[in-house]
């Protein structure tokens, strides 16, 4: 059933609820950054492997050195040097004590490292003006990770320090969510290509390379569907490139005028579209349906309703395909530094740029919210988010604001 005029948040359960993972494909784990895990992933072994010195210095029984001061400095004997990757063949007793380096192997009898800097050497004989406490600047096996613990949650997005932390444990192939396959298609008689010559009255396509973008920054695989004009043939011809998709975003040809054919042409085609026009600004003409199992957004023809559009929608769809458990951006607090006034009707997301000044959180908002300027989005960090019923916020006050991502 076709829903209208519903608010941001019953579209975005909708959507969520006809939302469903991609399948997993094994991958070389230098080869994940940014790909989100299917599963999560477990230490094979401990971290540290075995009880190692953190520091350069002399490993002793920490007992024997618990009368030791700089008036009665404690004499041990030097027996061995061990450096990491070094196998231990002494063992530490009351007279004698080891020259060890950062990350070696402590010896048996050993509970304790003291520091280089705090013995003198005199011959093959180390003295101890102080005592050491058990244990000190010594990393014990499994300190940092026990094996068989969880150190990556399902649906996280792999970071480089996680695929140094993959190498450490020898884990060289990962589980991952396959990349759901968009396919991104401009619709519009007024439009034209960038390789095309320019030509007056023409529109130039942007909102494809803005969208191609922000999906390959999202950690999904954009494919160009190109242009398409607003023509019942053309639209059901374009109808043919589907297969391939996970999700199909349209731009365009989604409002109330005479050429706008999007939902018309694709729902007598089979797509059941779930709702259209969302209680927002920008973006009021939104339709979304499946197909299948594909999702299908007709997104307005705006640039910046297209994008915001599909911050709002797409991306929360793209992040639950990948796993991601919690597919709200990052929202805070921040003061405005202009009076904002608008109609109860709608949620209006504005284009602002926050920042801090003397510990606090401010918020300007950009002086041109037209939905064709590109350039409130560029010029911009945020949106600043005022919900349906809020009418005003004065300088001073404080606004929600949702960061944009990465
Ligand atoms: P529409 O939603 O089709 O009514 O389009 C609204 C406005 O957005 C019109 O001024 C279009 O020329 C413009 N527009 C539509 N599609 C694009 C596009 N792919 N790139 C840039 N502008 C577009
Ligand atoms: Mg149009």
């Amino acid at each position: 059933m076709l829903k209208e005029q519903i608010s941001v948040k019953e579209a975005k359960s909708i959507i969520l609820s006809q939302t469903y993972e991609t399948e997993e494909e094994e991958i070389i784990f230098s080869q994940s950054l940014g790909r989100y895990t299917s599963r999560e992933i477990k230490s094979p072994f401990n971290i540290p492997n075995f009880d190692n010195s953190a520091m350069d210095g002399f490993a002793v029984k920490s007992s024997i050195l618990s009368s030791a001061s700089p008036e009665n400095p404690v004499k041990l004997k030097i027996v061995d040097e061990i450096w990491a990757g070094k196998i231990p063949k002494v063992s530490i007793s009351s007279e004698n004590c080891v020259k060890i380096y950062t990350g070696a192997i402590v010896p048996e009898g050993a509970d304790a490292i003291v520091r280089k800097e705090d013995v003198s050497v005199d011959g093959d004989m180390a003295l101890f003006k102080s005592p050491v406490e058990k244990g000190y600047d010594i990393r014990k096996e499994g300190e940092e990770i026990k094996k068989g613990e969880i150190v990556i949650n399902k649906g996280y997005k792999i970071t480089s320090s996680a695929i140094g932390l993959l190498a450490s444990l020898m884990i060289k192939k990962i589980r991952v969510f396959r990349k759901p396959k968009v396919l991104i298609i401009a619709t519009g008689s007024e439009l034209i290509d960038i390789e095309e010559s320019f030509s007056y009255g023409k529109i130039v396509n942007s909102n494809s390379y803005a969208l191609i973008s922000m999906t390959s920054e999202y950690g999904a695989e954009p494919v160009n569907g190109g242009i398409v004009k607003d023509s019942r043939q053309s639209l059901k011809e374009c109808f043919k490139k589907i297969d391939m998709a996970d999700v199909v975003i349209t731009t365009g040809g989604v409002s109330v005028g005479d050429y706008d054919l999007v939902k018309d042409v694709f729902g007598e085609l089979g797509v059941n579209w779930h709702f259209w026009k969302v209680r927002m600004r920008p973006g009021h003409p939104v339709a979304f349906g499946t197909y299948q199992k594909k999702l299908f957004f007709a997104l307005p023809g705006n640039p910046v309703s297209a994008m915001v559009t599909y911050d709002q929608f797409v991306l929360p769809a793209i992040k639950k395909m990948l796993g991601v458990e919690n597919y709200q951006r990052k929202t805070l607090y921040a003061i405005v530094t202009d009076d904002i006034k608008k109609k109860a009707d709608r949620t209006h997301f504005l284009r602002g740029k926050f920042y801090t000044k003397d510990g606090q959180l401010y918020v300007d908002v950009f002086p041109n919210q037209s939905s064709s300027a590109i350039s409130s989005m560029i010029n911009s960090n945020c949106y600043v988010i005022l919900e349906e019923g809020n009418t005003r916020i004065k300088r001073g006050e404080k606004a929600l604001i949702e960061l944009f991502e990465s």
